[in-house]
């Protein structure tokens, strides 16, 4: 059967949060287990107020509590403190409250228990085809592993690892500063836990060692440069058990030859000579599929543009593929033979007398603008 947690604390049922805090800190400085060596009576003590605190301090937690009791709780998913840490947690918490900061938790949370390993990043260049076509690439990167020699124990192997005896396997110890106690890291055990006398001779006590991996990669078509692609648990090992890190690829696209890339567009630019543009003509351009012809309709100006729909680049969202906009860039013919400047002769005397007839239209019809 619990204890009632106002009891536990000794405070009124209406005891406003202050009070709360004021009682626990109390109660927590004077159970303490590294006040209390040994004694178990007390470290129960510690436990049942730094789960009364955890639930009075927090209003809904306290408000279940009051209406529905234990049960309330349990059934919202609170089921008191199952690990040592929550407990501390729950002491550090009231040092921040106090002070503002605190003390225990930057250290203690980052050198006892688990950690997670490092994220990467691996800078990855793909050419321009492959980001269109999308690519499987494998990569070779240095990351830190598991030690295979003492399997990330630290210790050399044969050599017998053991709960660290200043801290009890907390990785934390309590310690004196003036009035106040503050966690810190303990200094036999540097927040392991465990102690061993000989260190591992392949990773110097690190549990970890620099290794090279293969990873494959497999790279979306339509991406661009700048994208990051993220590679769950391919990071850096764990400390102490700990998740993998992950692996973050950012992808730079090399500039290709002719084509270039606009938003999901695909851009080139193809040369035509004047005559083709003038009197038209079916072209084979480049595409990222091969090639495709277009027909030029007679009479295309410089600088037109063609679309081929949807010949872009496939869109990484799902949306519709970008298109392939092929600028026309017309060319002047030169090294013309006898014959083909001759031809030319007789298309400027004909082009001569049309812009005559064209001229002379063209200010009669302006007359009779501003006459009429
Ligand atoms: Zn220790
Ligand atoms: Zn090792």
């Amino acid at each position: 059967m619990k204890r009632d947690y106002y009891e536990i604390l000794g405070v009124s049922r209406t005891a406003t949060i202050e009070e709360i805090k004021k009682a626990y800190r109390k109660l927590a400085l004077k159970y303490h287990p590294d006040r209390n060596p040994g004694d178990n009576e007390a470290e129960e003590k510690f436990k049942e107020a730094a789960e009364a605190y955890e639930v009075l301090k927090d209003q809904e937690r306290r408000r279940l509590y009051d209406m529905y009791g234990h049960q309330g709780l349990n059934e919202n998913g609170f089921s008191g403190f199952s690990q040592t840490e929550d407990i501390f947690s729950a002491f550090n918490d009231l040092f921040e409250d106090f002070f503002g900061f605190s003390p225990g938790r930057t250290r203690s949370r980052s050198n006892a228990g688990p950690k997670r390993g490092a994220d990467l990043r691996y800078d990855l260049t793909i050419t321009f085809m492959e980001a269109a076509l999308g690519a499987e690439k494998e990569i070779e990167i240095q990351r830190l592993e598991k030690c295979k020699k003492c399997s990330g124990t630290g210790a050399k192997p044969g050599n017998q690892v053991i709960t660290c005896p200043t801290c009890n396997g907390r990785g934390q110890v309590i310690r004196s500063e003036g009035f106040f106690q503050v966690s810190a890291t303990c200094p036999n055990c540097n927040g392991h836990g465990t102690i061993f006398t000989e260190p591992c001779p392949s990773c110097q006590g690190k549990g970890r060692t620099p290794q090279y991996r293969k990873v494959k990669i497999k790279i979306p078509a339509g991406v661009d440069t700048g994208a990051r692609l993220r590679l769950k648990n391919e990071g850096e090992a764990g400390i102490r058990g700990g998740q993998r890190g992950d692996l973050f690829i950012v992808i730079h696209v090399e500039p290709h030859e002719y084509f270039y890339r606009k938003g999901n567009d695909i851009c080139c630019e193809v040369e035509i000579s004047a005559i083709q543009a003038c009197l038209g003509d079916t072209i084979e351009v480049p595409t990222l599929e091969g090639s495709e012809q277009i027909k030029i309709p007679e009479g295309t100006q410089p600088d037109a543009i063609f679309r081929l729909k949807g010949k872009g680049f496939p869109d990484l969202r799902g949306f519709s593929p970008g298109d392939q906009l092929i600028k026309i860039k017309m060319v002047i013919p030169r090294d013309l033979t006898h014959r083909q400047k001759e031809l030319l002769h007789e298309f400027l005397e004909i082009e001569k007398e049309k812009k005559k007839d064209g001229f002379f239209k063209k200010i009669l019809r302006k007359v009779e603008f501003t006459k009429g």
